[in-house]
């Protein structure tokens, strides 16, 4: 089994009230209500497949842009690991001019070898996005699950170098025939 990393707090930060999601970070900007979450954006990191890509380096890179801290929302490193960066309703810095209406999951990889884009999923990281989409999904119903390459006037082209739609679509048609069981799960946690 994969095991979490804290803060994996989506279960315990998202789903008791709007108020908590919406409470200020400090130096961060906050989205503007629960349905300001418009799309789930999945990105890689641009990085070889058979090279590390740790947290502090991604990090680095990120406040090397300017950035309080990592872009991302979410990381999942190659063997499943799942961390947190930003808080859910937290504006990211991802895929601009998008960021006020979606969460940045990221995957490390995305080119081979050889440096050319691919789609270098292994099955732990597979495992984990499906995992965390389907949470996502269950807390911002009407989000769209989006590659970054999907959305208009965004670059680079290639990110994430995969269908997200093809590969993960099916997690939203899941996400509405589980209508019920959201709505237990919003109220009560
Ligand atoms: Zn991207």
């Amino acid at each position: 089994m994969i095991q979490d990393i804290f803060p994996l707090t989506i279960g315990e930060e998202a789903v008791r009230n709007e108020r908590t999601l919406l409470a200020r970070v400090e130096g961060g900007r906050m989205m503007d209500s629960v349905q300001s979450v418009r799309y789930i954006v999945l990105h890689c990191s641009a990085t070889r497949c058979d090279r590390d890509y740790t947290v502090p380096q991604l990090l680095r890179d990120h406040r090397a842009r300017g950035f309080r801290t990592i872009g991302y929302h979410f990381y999942i490193r190659r063997d499943g690991t799942l961390t947190q960066h930003r808080r859910l309703l937290e504006v990211g810095a991802h895929c601009r001019p998008f960021n006020r209406c979606s969460i940045g999951v990221c995957y490390e990889g995305g080119l081979d070898a050889h440096g050319l884009p691919a789609d270098t999923r292994t099955p732990r990281q597979t495992e984990r996005l499906a995992n965390l989409f389907r949470r996502l999904l269950t807390l911002f119903p009407h989000a769209r699950l989006v590659g970054h390459r999907d959305l208009p006037g965004t670059r680079p082209k290639h990110c994430p170098c995969l269908d997200t739609r093809g590969v993960f679509g099916y997690l939203e048609e899941e996400s509405v025939s589980n209508y019920g069981f959201r709505d237990i799960v919003l109220r009560q946690e």
